[in-house]
């Protein structure tokens, strides 16, 4: 979200609940550093759900936030692949795809929301660190074929699958 939305919607939310602090100050600037991330498009929606849902402005405005923004990326799935990922060094658009082995000695992929970053909202994936996953075991090398490149989505869709031997790989020689 840019900021001259943020603030439009802050004033807004104010003037809702007639609260009385402007001009903007640094707890704002707070505010808006922990939202930034949510699109613009889902500004207005999260504003209405919280005109309805709360009786007085909101105590922890950027939870309230995000908490409506996770309902409206739900509703409106197709808009995640729009969003901006910023870079983190411990995840692949907020995730960590990882694996380990099970009882069969065999490998399993996992995905894991990384708590470094937060900016995946995926439901239903765990929240962990990088260094927790390397300490309780889980490793990164996944060896996926060279040179063939596979999406984010093809490896979303293999979480949880045993991962197949390295000779079911195409294996050409790396360019
Ligand atoms: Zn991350």
């Amino acid at each position: 979200m840019v900021r001259i939305m943020f603030d439009d919607i802050l004033k807004q939310l104010c003037n809702y609940y007639e609260r009385k602090v402007f001009p903007l100050n640094s707890a704002h600037d707070l505010w808006f550093k922990k939202t930034e991330n949510i699109p613009d498009e889902a500004a207005f929606y999260i504003r209405d759900r919280i005109y309805e849902e709360l009786e007085s402005f909101p105590k922890n405005l950027p939870k309230i936030m995000w908490a409506f923004y996770h309902e409206w990326i739900e509703a409106h799935p197709e808009k995640r692949a729009k969003l901006n990922y910023f870079n983190c060094p411990d995840c692949n658009e907020g995730l960590i795809f990882c694996r380990k082995k099970n009882s069969d000695d065999k490998y399993i992929r996992y995905v894991f929301k990384c708590s470094r970053c937060k900016q995946d909202h995926t439901p239903g994936y765990p929240m962990d660190s990088k260094k927790g996953l390397i300490e309780k075991g889980y490793e990164f090398e996944i060896p996926f074929a060279a040179p063939v490149k596979r999406s984010l989505a093809d490896i979303k869709k293999s979480v949880g699958r045993e991962i197949p031997a390295p000779n079911d790989y195409d294996m050409r020689p790396s360019p």
